[in-house]
């Protein structure tokens, strides 16, 4: 269990899993020259991996090839699941995250069939910003969410391009893995994934909200 506390906005409390989507946007698929899934794609990550995007700097191994930022919604679990749970009853808030990807080793791992924890499961993998309260989906559909480097927008997406819905990838974790409270689920990047580079200024955004923000030391 991790405590985490926020200047602003509400106390994330705990965190217990931490669920992964890959491949969730169609252009994101295609720019990694991947199919496009026909059920969602799961894989988790250990809460080690968790780094809070409130201004500090964010250590990642710079000496096992390219980091990829992944821009990702990643939505907080406030309740046991139950099954035909609704999303409105079960989704708590949400924030604007970062899902780093050692991207040559992830490649490396595709090809031998193994699974692509090392790739995703470093410490400081799992950036989170600041969460804020769940506002229904139709609410969510109006903004995008967007990552800008050093000023300059790298990413931007919006939940209504996902392959797989909110609530089609909050019933198929549960069914698969279990679901409860503390769970967060990031929900998979649109395209622009890139490489990140020593001292880059990130800023994770809701719209014209800054949700987060970090700088990279690659070390
Ligand atoms: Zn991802």
């Amino acid at each position: 269990m991790i405590i985490l506390t926020w200047k602003r906005g509400i106390v994330l409390n705990k965190v217990n899993n931490i669920y992964c989507v890959g491949r969730n946007y169609a252009a994101h698929a295609k720019e990694l020259l991947n199919e496009i899934p026909t059920s969602p794609m799961l894989f988790s990550k250990p809460t080690h991996a968790l780094a809070e995007a409130n201004g500090q700097k964010v250590l990642l191994p710079g000496n096992r090839g390219s980091i990829h930022f992944e821009t990702e919604i990643v939505i907080r679990i406030g309740r046991p699941y139950e099954q035909g749970i609704k999303l409105e009853d079960i989704l708590d808030s949400f924030t604007i995250g970062i899902d780093f990807t050692l991207r040559d080793v992830q490649t490396e791992l595709k090809k031998k069939g193994h699974p692509w924890l090392l790739a995703k499961g470093f410490p400081n993998s799992a950036v989170i910003s600041e969460f804020i309260p769940f506002s229904g989906i139709e609410e969510m559909k109006k903004i995008d969410f967007s990552l800008q480097r050093n000023g300059e927008k790298v990413q931007q997406g919006n939940i209504k391009n996902m392959i797989f819905d909110l609530q089609t990838i909050i019933d198929f974790t549960a069914l698969n893995f279990g679901l409860g409270e503390g769970d967060l689920i990031y929900t998979g990047t649109p395209e622009g994934v890139s490489q990140v580079m020593d001292r880059d200024h990130l800023t994770l955004h809701w719209g014209n909200s800054v949700m987060g923000e970090c700088v990279i030391k690659l070390a």
